[in-house]
């Protein structure tokens, strides 16, 4: 409904140790979210108390049902991992399970010797999507947060289907916050490895509209409530090494920063 648009800027974040909601205009002036967030439109949310901010405390800002990854919707990097761009998107599922919150360290696992990092744009869903039209999409997204679609590349090369190149535990860090009703059609995306510039682009790049992506994602599954729609990645697409540290930045959002380390070691 229109004339429940908001238009100021919310940033909501989730805290550990219990997942308490929290939302404000900046990180500093947070207060308790008294509202389901994907119940209750954004400029109808009642808060509590003020929450202090504590980054080695943040969770994930949400707990997705479902993942879905869009694969080669930046022209650039399909053509740097020598693909045709392609006629459609490609679609695939990563888990659920390789969920973690910002901090948490990236493991590299014994199965693969080339991971690498995506710096992405996470589109979260405030309600059900079932073959919708970009403008019907629109309205059911709730906001965005940063991801790493982090990718055993050897294993994606010799294995048809994604699932397990995408999907080993730790493979998934989302957040700081979601920024909430952002224009969606002006944001940008920085990846940096070693704080080291690697990726930099803006949405105008990407081949389909990011309403287009998820209505494009609605038609192959619905889509639930709190699910995540990872919008591709753009050129500059790196190798990962123990001791490394990402960043996936999108103005307005924050910084999104895990550290990498090797699984088990
Ligand atoms: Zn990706």
């Amino acid at each position: 409904v229109p004339s429940e648009a908001y238009t100021g800027r919310v940033l909501l974040f989730r805290f550990g140790p219990e997942g308490l909601l929290a939302a404000g205009e900046t990180p500093e002036s947070l207060r308790e979210l008294r509202v389901d967030p994907f119940a209750t439109p954004v400029g109808r949310w009642s808060f509590g108390g003020e929450v202090a901010f504590e980054a080695e405390a943040l969770w994930a800002p949400i707990a997705p049902g479902k993942i879905v990854g869009v694969g080669r919707s930046y022209r650039e990097h399909a053509l740097e991992l020598g693909n045709e761009p392609p006629g459609e998107p490609i679609l695939f599922l990563k888990s659920p399970s390789s969920v973690v919150g910002p901090l948490v360290p990236v493991a590299l696992p014994p199965e693969s010797r080339q991971v690498e990092l995506e710096g992405e744009i996470a589109v979260v869903l405030r309600e059900r999507l079932c073959r919708a039209d970009p403008e019907t999409a629109r309205r059911a997204i709730l906001g965005v947060t940063a991801a790493c679609d982090v990718t055993a590349r050897d294993i994606q090369r010799r294995e048809p289907c994604f699932s397990r190149a995408k999907s080993f535990d730790t493979f998934c860090p989302l957040g700081p916050a979601v920024l909430c009703e952002p224009d969606l059609e002006a944001l940008e995306l920085i990846t940096r490895l070693n704080g080291v510039e690697r990726q930099r682009a803006t949405v105008s790049e990407m081949t389909w509209s990011i309403v287009e992506l998820v209505a494009l994602a609605s038609r192959a599954m619905t889509l639930e409530a709190g699910d995540v729609v990872l919008t591709g990645t753009p050129a500059g697409v790196a190798p990962l090494a123990a001791g490394d540290t990402i960043e996936v930045e999108i103005p307005g959002v924050g910084v999104l920063r895990n550290p990498v380390t090797r699984l088990g070691g």
